[in-house]
């Protein structure tokens, strides 16, 4: 770091290239810092690319997506009948007990703004087309390990062998974060033993996408191809929305052993999968489940897997970010919003601390952790709980069997409203607040 009332300092930001270090990268663009800092993104794969699959932003995030001047290019590939959030009540998702013949409404849930869903590889190319062509990426670049000097500098060591020095590290290496590990070992008491290393949900999740021609051929008012919806059911649980201008369907259908929930997953994260393997999950499920399972092109099977949550997500200018921060279960649909919101509060913290007049990163790391911590660590908690609801685990529903067709209404209406709550700050609430109080704390 240079001395104070230079004109220039040099903090290189290492990270992945997942939604959130892009984000991060994005922010930080929109800032204009380059006369101030030199970012560089260390990336472990070859390429930056995204693996097809839809994604998911509520307001709140879509309302930090806005900020960063994103939502214009996105909005390009929005369903038709789908709006950016104006306000509006909307319906978001509609909810039903899908695991029987006849399937029945458990909630519609209509929303101020929207649900807006996308193909990851757009969000991607989104992202990088709004980076600052001072940024320099480095992919093949496998993080290692890092080391922080008596002078607060930190040394950065890659798989390959090169070195790299850095004034604030971020590590937004997602589920099986490097930094995280080293992060955690040296910020955890003597004595105390955390592990760092994701665990499984107990749930596999089967990922596929099909052409809306496909569903429309066999049923043409089949509820998917206008709005998304989520068919509940012992034990599993399906999730399917359009995608790509309407154009491509994407599904993701749950199922879940809650007895190896904590457990290590000893196979591979995700494999392709026959699509039989799919179809004969839901065979007694209604109609448009079983016709969104023989749709499925090519899909692939994913042990869910999430972390502990964090005592801490910064330290010493080591910042934790995304998954490498909060893995957690997908079941309210806001892993990548929480990555998102960390981006944002970090990058505006950054711009707060260069442009003190003393140019020090002094308090960034703990206004971060106490600003972003608590939040994603709800989020994470009320994930899993969204989880149990969906597939009829919550309190209460125990001792449902799947295809049990005679749930009492209110039993279906309260299970509505226990998905609402705990999720409603997704749609009624702004980061705006939780910016406010970092720059207070800055302050
Ligand atoms: C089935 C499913 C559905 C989901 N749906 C939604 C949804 O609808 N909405 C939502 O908000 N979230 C959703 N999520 C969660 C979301 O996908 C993740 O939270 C998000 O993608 C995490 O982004 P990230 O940038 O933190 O990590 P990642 O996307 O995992 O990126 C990490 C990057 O770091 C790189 N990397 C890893 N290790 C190293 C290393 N040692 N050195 C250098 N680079 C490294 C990786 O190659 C990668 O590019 C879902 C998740 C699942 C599994």
């Amino acid at each position: 770091m240079t001395s104070r009332g230079s004109s220039r300092m040099v903090n290189r930001c290492a990270r992945g290239g997942g939604i959130g270090g892009l984000t991060l990268a994005v922010a930080l663009s929109q800032l204009q810092l380059d006369h101030l800092i030199e970012i560089d993104i260390y990336e472990a794969a070859p390429e930056l690319t995204q693996v097809g699959a839809g994604i998911t932003f509520w307001p709140r995030t879509w309302d930090i997506l806005e900020k960063l001047g994103l939502d214009i290019a996105l909005a390009e590939h929005l369903a038709p009948g789908q709006h950016v959030p104006d306000g509006t009540p909307r319906l978001a998702f509609q909810f039903r007990k899908g695991d029987q013949r006849e399937g029945v409404p458990i909630l519609d849930l209509v929303i101020a703004g929207a649900a807006l869903s996308f193909h990851r590889a757009s969000v991607q190319e989104i992202l990088l087309k709004q980076l600052s062509p001072a940024i320099r990426t480095h992919l093949s670049s496998r993080f290692v390990s890092y080391e922080i000097s008596p002078g607060k500098e930190i040394g950065l060591h890659f798989e390959n062998g090169t070195k790299a020095t850095c004034d604030l590290l971020v590590g937004a290496d997602g589920l099986r974060s490097t930094v995280r590990k080293q992060f955690v070992a040296e910020n955890t008491p003597e004595g105390h033993v955390l592990s760092t290393d994701p665990v499984w949900s107990g749930t596999f999740a089967y990922r596929g996408m099909m052409s809306s021609q496909f569903i429309k051929e066999r049923m043409p008012n089949h509820r998917v191809l206008s709005h998304p919806t989520i068919y509940c059911g012992k034990n599993k649980h399906v999730v399917a929305y359009p995608i790509l201008q309407g154009k491509i369907v994407n599904v993701v259908a749950y199922v879940s052993d809650l007895r190896m929930e904590g457990s290590v997953y000893e196979g591979p994260s995700f494999k392709d999968v026959s699509r039989e393997e799919a179809i004969s999950l839901y065979d007694n499920w209604e109609a448009e489940v079983r016709i969104l399972a023989q749709g499925m092109e090519k899909p692939s099977r994913w042990a869910i897997q999430a972390i502990n949550i964090l005592p801490r997500y910064a330290a010493d200018n080591i910042f934790l970010l995304g998954d490498a921060a909060h893995a957690m279960t997908p079941h309210q649909g806001n892993g990548a919003g929480q990555a998102i919101e960390d981006a944002y509060i970090l990058a505006k913290l950054i711009q707060k601390a260069l442009h003190r007049d003393n140019l020090s990163l002094h308090r960034l790391d703990q206004v971060y952790d106490g600003i972003r911590r608590p939040a994603a660590n709800n989020v994470h908690a009320a994930s899993r709980a969204h989880g149990l609801l969906y597939e009829l685990n919550a309190p209460g529903y125990e001792w449902i069997k799947e295809g049990d067709e005679d749930l009492p209404e209110e039993m279906l209406m309260k299970l509505g409203k226990m998905i609402t709550d705990d999720w409603e700050y997704a749609w009624t609430t702004t980061i705006d607040k939780d910016l406010q109080e970092a720059m207070e704390a800055m302050s």
